[in-house]
């Protein structure tokens, strides 16, 4: 079980709606922090531990300076990411690069900004030699193929992800690249994603950790991190219960020391949370603002999927807490959806809450990761804007909201549209 908190109540919600209208999206600096905080303690018996928040769950630069303050790296993917993370001061060892089909481009920058480069293939060698050079630590993803089980139950299937190499390609790479002068090797999988439980990252940080031994060993190489990447879930719906940190934390060290029983070898871990970083301390605000009785009941939010995708693209529950109502009977059923011209636009199917009105105010929980990053422009609609509860209580402006001038600024090439030049 966890209960759902709203980050502001009604009469917050008024107010700032008056300033910014709905729909925005409303993060909670305290939340964050203590979050981060508990993250990294859990890992303080691992020397040289870094998380590397992935930067597509919440690329917002007020998010990335709190989380930097907490002694967070960025895991970027993609060069506009990259130059986020340097305009925002990360550099080096702060960045991580995970990323697939991988423009020269984005090499370029990331081996320029002295980023570690995590390869996603083998044919990668060639590719970054040319685009930019072969700098002396890398990241390999690891692919192990077939499911990944864990006590019976299938988390994940590696054979049909696009990601990472086999491990006879592993093998080789790392001697290619030995050979081309890198001297320190890290190992990278991501094999489930949105777990819940405490098991994925202890299982796949001991199968990590022994194929980074078995390629020291093999290849004749140092490997110093294995990396975590993503993949731990959030419990989106109020039944659910929280992963437990602290005991994940626990269950690595001990696989850790029966490594180091084994092989007498110790790797730095890295991890590249969003999820599990984020998710919780990010909530949609939006606004009843139409309602239809045909064969179903629903109600229409000023919100639409071009805010919040996931439960359109995967059919995601989300929590919704009318604010104002919150110890109201939960005892109408309703379809609450938003304004595409697409059917799947539903945050929401026979969703039982208490009778709606017009003017209500809603909060879609657990929105902070790969929630307004996912947004898009479909239907002409504009994203939201962006805003902070800060830890003094006070709220901030993270990102304005999409003006028409936006939406039509790469049409400026016409003159009907010249107008909205930039
Ligand atoms: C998306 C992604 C992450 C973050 O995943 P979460 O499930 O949000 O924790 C980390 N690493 C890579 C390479 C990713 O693609």
């Amino acid at each position: 079980m966890n209960e759902k908190h709203t980050i502001i109540n009604l009469d917050e919600a008024k107010k700032l709606k008056e300033k910014y209208p709905t729909p925005f999206y409303i993060y909670d600096e305290n939340g964050i922090r203590k979050q981060a905080e508990e993250f990294i303690s859990a890992f303080s018996w691992n020397e040289g531990f870094r998380e590397y928040f992935a930067v597509k769950a919440t690329p917002n630069p007020a998010v990335l300076k709190i989380l930097k303050s907490c002694g967070c790296g960025v895991d970027c993917s993609s060069l506009t990411e990259l130059m986020m993370a340097k305009a925002l001061g990360f550099e080096g060892d702060d960045i991580m690069f995970s990323s697939n089909e991988t423009a020269d481009a984005e090499f370029a920058l990331a081996a320029q900004l002295g980023a570690i480069i995590n390869l996603d293939d083998i044919t990668h060698i060639d590719a970054l030699e040319k685009a930019a050079f072969i700098p002396e630590r890398l990241c390999l993803r690891y692919n192990p193929g077939g499911d990944f089980e864990i006590a019976g139950e299938i988390m994940g299937r590696p054979s049909d992800a696009k990601y990472g190499m086999t491990k006879k390609q592993l093998f080789e790479a790392a001697r290619i690249l030995k050979q081309k002068g890198v001297k320190r090797f890290g190992l990278h999988a991501f094999l489930a994603s949105n777990t819940r439980g405490n098991d994925y990252w202890p299982a796949l940080s001991l199968l990590l950790m022994e194929t980074a031994a078995e390629v020291e060993d093999k290849c004749g190489v140092k490997v110093e991190f294995v990396n975590l990447s993503g993949g731990l879930g959030v419990p989106y719906r109020p039944s659910e219960d929280k992963c437990d940190i602290a005991e994940i934390g626990k269950r690595i060290e001990k696989n850790a020391a029966s490594i180091f029983k084994k092989y007498g070898r110790r790797y730095k871990i890295f991890t590249e949370s969003g999820r599990f970083m984020l998710a919780p301390y990010g909530q949609l605000v939006s606004e009843v603002i139409r309602f239809k009785h045909t064969y179903k009941e629903y109600a229409g939010l000023d919100a639409c999927a071009a805010n919040l995708m996931r439960p359109a693209m995967y059919g995601a529950y989300h929590h919704i807490t009318v604010l104002g109502k919150e110890n109201k009977k939960a005892d109408r059923k309703y379809d609450v959806v938003g304004s595409l011209c697409e059917n799947n636009d539903k945050f929401a199917v026979d969703r039982m809450l208490p009778e709606l009105e017009e003017g209500d105010i809603v909060v879609l929980h657990d929105a902070g990761a790969h929630g307004f990053s996912m947004g898009y422009n479909y239907n002409g609609k504009l994203r939201s804007a962006e805003i902070l509860k800060k830890s003094d209580g006070t709220y901030e402006l993270i990102r304005r909201a999409e003006t028409p001038t936006d939406y039509f600024a790469t049409l400026d090439i016409y003159p009907e549209f010249a107008c909205f030049k930039r």
